[in-house]
């Protein structure tokens, strides 16, 4: 079986890749390339949803983005730091569906594991390409790594426009109703979190308006890269959008 894949997410836990740039992969994949996502962890330190739950959302949600792998490894919640044999995990897996570019978190980020995945991520990038590390399998180094932005703001190298997309967006983190809000009476039940109130989905769509603006679109999904952007055809620049329209 052929698992490559053109662009691999990863997120530390299985509703991070779809909050933070679940509109980009969307696109990606209706434009024909072969998307998918890892969480690091299954989630299960989580206040809400057991693990069981929470493995069925996320394939509900690669589902609904139309990506060809969503895939949980087996890294524990809460341990997300960059260990060897973490790393191996990650390089197995990037060795696996060698991914042309790689998105991870940016390490300036509220939450430790997101911070530590993306501090994983970069190491195992790099290492995967070392001939010399022995996984069983060929050694391979993605092109790019691209970072999705969380809750710190930084300026970003790139906005995609997720107009087109956003909805689905926003059905792929609905998918995860252990986590988020949901009108049922069980749910009010629950202990609250910081993304189970009703407003965390305007705040979702306020950011998104918010970098969709800078660019002169609806809605968009701002990234960072920590190397320049090259481009090999002059003729892009008359594609670049901003809000000078
Ligand atoms: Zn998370």
């Amino acid at each position: 079986m052929n698992d490559k894949l053109d662009v691999l997410a990863f997120g530390a836990h299985p509703d991070d890749v779809e909050i933070m740039c679940a509109g980009t992969l969307v696109k990606l994949a209706r434009e024909g390339y072969k998307v998918g996502m890892i969480s690091l962890t299954g989630g299960e330190s989580g206040t809400r949803g057991t693990p069981q739950d929470r493995k069925k959302e996320f394939t509900t949600a690669t589902a609904i983005m139309s990506l060809k792998t969503g895939e949980i490894l087996d890294i524990p919640d809460g341990q997300v730091h960059v260990s060897e044999a973490n790393k191996i995990k990650v390089i197995k897996t990037l060795r696996k569906y060698r991914p042309k570019i790689v998105m991870a978190p940016h390490w300036e980020t509220r939450h430790p594991d997101h911070s530590q995945c993306s501090y994983l991520v970069r190491q195992a990038v790099f290492a995967s390409g070392l001939k010399n590390l022995d996984t069983g399998q060929q050694h391979y180094r993605p092109k790019n790594l691209f970072y999705y932005m969380e809750l710190y703001d930084f300026t970003p190298s790139f906005i995609i426009d997720i107009s087109e997309t956003f909805e689905i967006k926003l059905q792929a983190i609905q998918a995860h109703q252990s986590q988020f809000y949901n009108p049922d009476e069980n749910n009010k039940e629950q202990e609250q979190t910081f993304i189970s109130s009703p407003e965390f989905f305007d705040y979702i769509r306020i950011r998104a308006q918010y970098w969709g603006h800078k660019m002169g679109v609806a809605y968009g999904e701002p990234f960072y890269v920590r190397e320049p952007v090259g481009l090999q055809k002059a003729g892009d620049l008359l594609h670049i959008k901003t809000f000078w329209r």
